[in-house]
């Protein structure tokens, strides 16, 4: 629970001019003279584990409280939700609240929602709702976006222009991989189709939703989700013909891992920066950010280049703001929280420079807290050490500490992806390592147990035939 930030009332106005959903709703709210916008509540944490049980309790009955207590004379409800939260004793922590706020609110006034592609939209949230918006882009570029078509959609529906019909596909695969990429891979060709959809004024709104493959619950599932004004038959064939052509690429949506000690020796031979993306271990999709494992095999191999890397370990940044700039210290580096999977890396390092860890996200402009951080230096690598476990997937966190990852040979990321010009443009090459971590791209070490099966790629000879549901 202490991982959210609470925003309430006029505090929400903060969200004004940040490309993040609420910021895009709020620029189309405030052109119009005559919508007043009543502020409820945001809460914002970085990906983690699931919330526990107790914080959940608080976190929702806050919320809702808040929602109750503006409620008075509302005509339409904006709700912006990421969709693929976990929560220790609910399985559908998104459905739950939007069955609430719909409770509170009546069946008569509209609730519009906008999502991340990597949500699980349940059938329970469908039903909560008059309409919905989904990203387009994947690395994640268009949340003002996103919430703009929100807005747009919840104004048309509370002036009784369009009445929306959703139609919904689900697609039992999950995917992983450069092919997610929207500007370069397959999947972004299906996107710029649901694009040219909603551009044309043919749908209200149009998305595929890839789910979260680390938030194991029931209805985990990738999903073609159109809405139209009333039902139309020829939108029905096109989301039926999506969800085919989805299912026809789910082989190709995997990712291409490559072992750890091939990758270093090819490295190794390379005479320009590389990145060794490090997806199993991405605080952006819910890991610890506490792996070693690339460090301690980096120098088990005697790998010489200069290496930039991050990770997640408070006591060994407390420590190093105990003992100054410049001083050495010895320390026991990672592993201090997955301990199932990571083992402490014994340094003696150099305490290069020490900052409060905040910064601001590259693309979204977003405050990152990372708590006390110390940049290290032991060998030839340059670690910079956070606290708190934030968003890892640009060079927020390299620039605030004064590192600029073009002076190195290997920079480590822990993301699946980021944008094209932060990495991919200048390096000569990107491995996908394929280490053990929480958040692995290999979906089959990830264990699900609570997903309904039979889904591809974790279990064999899936069937699909594409069948629409809709909701009115
Ligand atoms: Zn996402």
């Amino acid at each position: 629970m202490k991982n959210f930030q609470i925003l309430k009332g006029e505090e929400v106005f903060g969200h004004r001019g940040l490309n993040t959903a609420i910021g895009g709703a709020l620029t189309v709210f405030d052109a119009e003279a005559e919508i007043n916008v009543v502020p409820a509540i945001t809460a914002t944490a970085g990906s983690a584990g699931s919330l526990s049980a107790k914080g959940w309790k608080k976190l929702s009955a806050e919320i809702l409280e808040s929602v109750k207590s503006n409620l008075a004379g509302v005509d339409g409800i904006y709700v912006s939700l990421h969709g693929a939260m976990g929560a220790d004793g609910e399985l559908d922590p998104e459905g739950f609240l939007l069955e609430e706020i719909r409770r509170l609110a009546g069946q008569h006034i509209p609730i519009v929602i906008s999502l991340d592609l990597h949500g699980i939209l349940t059938d329970l949230m469908i039903r909560q709702v008059d309409g919905l918006t989904i990203y387009h882009t994947y690395p994640h570029i268009d949340f003002a976006d996103t919430g703009m078509r929100a807005a747009k959609l919840l104004l048309r529906i509370v002036a009784k222009e369009v009445i929306p019909v959703i139609t919904r596909c689900a697609i039992p695969a999950l995917v992983r991989g450069d092919e997610l990429i929207t500007e370069t891979g397959c999947y972004g060709d299906l996107i710029c189709q649901c694009q040219q959809l909603e551009q044309e004024g043919i749908v209200l709104a149009a998305g595929i939703m890839i789910g979260n493959p680390f938030t194991d619950v029931p209805e985990l599932c990738s999903q073609v989700l159109v809405l139209t004004d009333g039902k139309k038959e020829a939108v029905t064939r096109i989301v039926l013909q999506l969800a085919q052509d989805f299912w026809a690429l789910r082989h190709r949506m995997q990712s291409k891992l490559i072992n750890l000690e091939t990758a270093i020796k090819e490295a190794d031979l390379i005479d320009a920066p590389v990145v060794f993306t490090d997806a199993a271990d991405a605080t952006s999709s819910g890991a610890s950010g506490d792996s070693n494992i690339i460090l301690h095999k980096l120098i088990e191999k005697n790998y010489s280049r200069r290496v930039l890397a991050q990770i997640v370990d408070p006591v060994a940044a407390a420590a190093s703001h105990a003992a100054g700039v410049g001083a050495e210290v010895g320390l026991r580096l990672g592993g201090g929280i997955d301990l199932d999977r990571f083992v402490p890396l014994q340094v003696k390092a150099r305490v290069r420079l020490l900052s409060d860890g905040t910064a601001r996200l590259e693309t979204m402009k977003s405050a990152l807290n990372a708590g006390p951080t110390a940049v290290l230096e032991f060998e030839n690598i340059t670690l910079v050490v956070i606290s708190n476990s934030v968003n890892l997937f640009d060079r927020a966190i390299y620039y605030s500490n004064g590192l600029n990852p073009k002076e190195f040979d290997l920079i480590i990321v822990k993301s699946p992806h980021t944008e094209h010009h932060m990495y991919d443009a200048w390096v000569a090459r990107n491995f996908n390592i394929d280490v053990p971590g929480a958040t692995s791209a290999n979906l089959r070490s990830l264990g699900h147990t609570i997903c309904n099966r039979p889904i591809f790629p974790l279990d064999d000879d899936v069937e699909f035939i594409a069948t629409p549901s809709f909701y009115c």
